[in-house]
C-alpha cells in the first residue's frame, strides 16, 4: 500500500501483509503459542530482537493484523486490541491512573466507563469527577493538581452532546495531562481524534468498526510510542486481550466501513428530519439539524453525522415504552453501529441503575428514545416509526 493511500484504501489493504502461502486475508492463527526455531531464535524473541511471536496473550499475527489496520486508520503510533471496549477503557485508566490521581469524564459518558471509576477504581484511591464537557470551561475548573486524564467521549451516549476535542487537546496539554477520546460513535470514518491534539483514541469495536452485531471487541491507538508501550504492557499482563478469531471477523467488518455509515448515515438525516417534522415528538438530537446545539462544532469537527438519533417523545416515559413495544422493523435492543436499526429506552434500560439526579444532571430524561440507524431501505424505517408512534 502507498504510504499516501487515501482512507478506504486504507480500509482495504492497511495492516495486511502477505504470509508464506500469499493469502489475501490475514488466516486465522488459532493457537495459543508459537514455536521457536532454535534457542537463540526463543531468546532473541524474549529480548524483543526479533519480530517473530511467542504466545497468543502477548500477540497473534492475526490480532496484529487488525491493530495495524486500526492504528493506521486513526493515524497513530501503533493498536492494542482488547477483548471488549470495557476492556480498552480499564487498560488505559490502569495504565495511567494511580493511587492518589484523578481523572476528569464526560457526564454522560458511557455508562461502564462511569462505574468503573465510581464503584471499582475509588477502591484504588483514583478520584474522579464528571462535567458537561461541551462546556470548555466546566472541564478547566474540574481540572486539580492530581488530574492525570482527560476522557471525553463524543458524541456522548445518548445525549449527543458534542465535545471539542481541539479545544480539549489544547486545555490538557497546557495543564500537562493526556487527553483520551472515546471515538465509538463516529469510527475513524467520520473523526480523527488524534490528527485533532488528542494522545489516545479508543473504541467499542462492537459498534460501527465490526458493525455486524457478531462481536464484542475494543481497540485503542496511542499517537506517542512510550504510551503505547506503557498500554502494551499493561494490557499484555493484565491480560483483556482480543481472541485471534474476534479479529478476524472483525478484520472482515471493518473493510466496508465507509459503505456502511454512508448509507447509515443518509438514512439518519432523512429520519432525523421526519421526526422533528412529527407532531408526537417533542424534540429531537441529530448533529446534522441545525436545531443541534453544537451543529457547526459537529460539521467542523466530524466529516458527517453519524447514525446515531436521540429524540424526545411528548408522551414522556409511557410513551417510549409504548413505542419500543409497537417496532416491527427496528429491533429492541441495547447496543449500536450495526447494520440493523436498534431503537431503545435508556431511561428503563441502559441507565436505569444511573440514579435520578445523575440522569437529570446528564439530561438523559424520561422521554428520550435513542436510535442506532441501520442500513436498511429508508422508507421501511420511516413506515415503522410511523405506524410505533401511531400505535
Ligand atoms: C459499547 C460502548 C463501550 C463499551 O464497549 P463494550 O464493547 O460493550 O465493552 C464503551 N464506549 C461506548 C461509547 C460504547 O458505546
Amino acid at each position: 500500500m502507498h504510504k499516501d493511500a487515501k482512507f478506504d484504501t486504507m480500509l482495504i489493504h492497511a495492516g495486511q501483509k502477505p504470509d508464506a502461502l500469499m493469502s489475501v486475508n490475514p488466516p486465522i492463527y488459532q493457537t495459543s503459542t508459537f514455536a521457536f526455531k532454535n534457542a537463540k531464535h526463543g531468546a532473541d524473541c524474549f529480548a524483543g530482537e526479533s519480530d517473530g511471536f511467542i504466545y497468543t496473550r502477548l500477540g497473534n499475527p492475526t490480532i496484529r493484523s487488525l491493530e495495524d489496520a486500526v492504528a493506521a486508520l486513526e493515524g497513530g503510533f501503533g493498536g492494542i486490541a482488547t477483548a471488549s471496549g470495557m476492556a480498552a477503557v480499564t487498560t488505559v485508566y490502569l495504565s495511567f491512573l494511580s493511587a492518589g490521581a484523578h481523572i476528569v469524564s464526560t457526564d454522560a459518558v458511557y455508562g461502564a466507563s462511569r462505574s468503573v471509576l465510581e464503584n471499582h477504581f475509588s477502591r484504588f484511591g483514583v478520584e474522579a469527577s464528571f462535567v458537561d464537557s461541551s462546556r470548555i470551561e466546566l472541564v478547566e475548573a474540574a481540572l486539580k493538581p492530581n488530574t492525570r486524564l482527560l476522557y471525553i467521549e463524543t458524541p456522548a451516549n445518548p445525549t449527543i452532546s458534542i465535545t471539542d476535542i481541539a479545544a480539549c487537546a489544547e486545555l490538557a496539554h497546557k495543564y500537562g495531562i493526556k487527553l483520551v477520546v472515546d471515538n465509538t460513535f463516529c469510527s475513524p470514518y467520520l473523526q480523527k481524534p488524534l490528527e485533532l491534539g488528542a494522545d489516545i483514541v479508543l473504541h467499542s469495536i462492537t459498534k460501527f468498526i465490526n458493525g455486524h452485531a457478531d462481536v464484542v471487541g475494543g481497540v485503542i491507538v496511542a499517537k506517542d510510542p512510550a504510551d503505547h508501550k506503557l498500554m502494551y504492557n499493561v494490557m499484555t499482563s493484565m491480560g483483556p486481550n482480543m481472541d485471534p478469531h474476534q479479529a478476524f471477523l472483525v478484520s472482515r467488518g471493518l473493510k466496508t466501513l465507509s459503505l456502511r455509515m454512508e448509507r447509515a448515515q443518509a438514512n439518519a438525516q432523512v429520519i432525523a428530519e421526519f421526526l422533528e417534522g412529527h407532531p408526537s415528538v417533542a424534540w429531537v438530537r441529530y448533529p446534522g439539524l441545525p436545531s443541534h446545539p453544537q451543529y457547526e462544532l459537529a460539521k467542523r469537527q466530524q466529516k458527517g453525522s453519524g447514525a446515531m438519533i436521540s429524540f424526545g417523545l411528548k408522551g414522556g416515559f409511557e410513551a417510549g415504552s409504548k413505542m419500543m413495544d409497537s417496532v416491527k422493523l427496528a429491533t429492541l435492543a441495547v447496543s449500536l453501529g450495526g447494520v440493523e436499526t436498534l431503537i431503545q429506552h435508556p431511561a428503563s434500560m441502559t441507565h436505569a441503575k444511573v440514579s435520578a439526579a445523575a440522569k437529570q444532571k446528564a439530561g438523559i430524561t424520561d422521554e428520550l428514545v435513542r436510535l442506532s440507524v441501520g442500513i436498511e431501505d429508508v422508507n421501511d424505517l420511516l413506515a415503522d416509526l410511523q405506524q410505533a408512534m401511531q400505535g
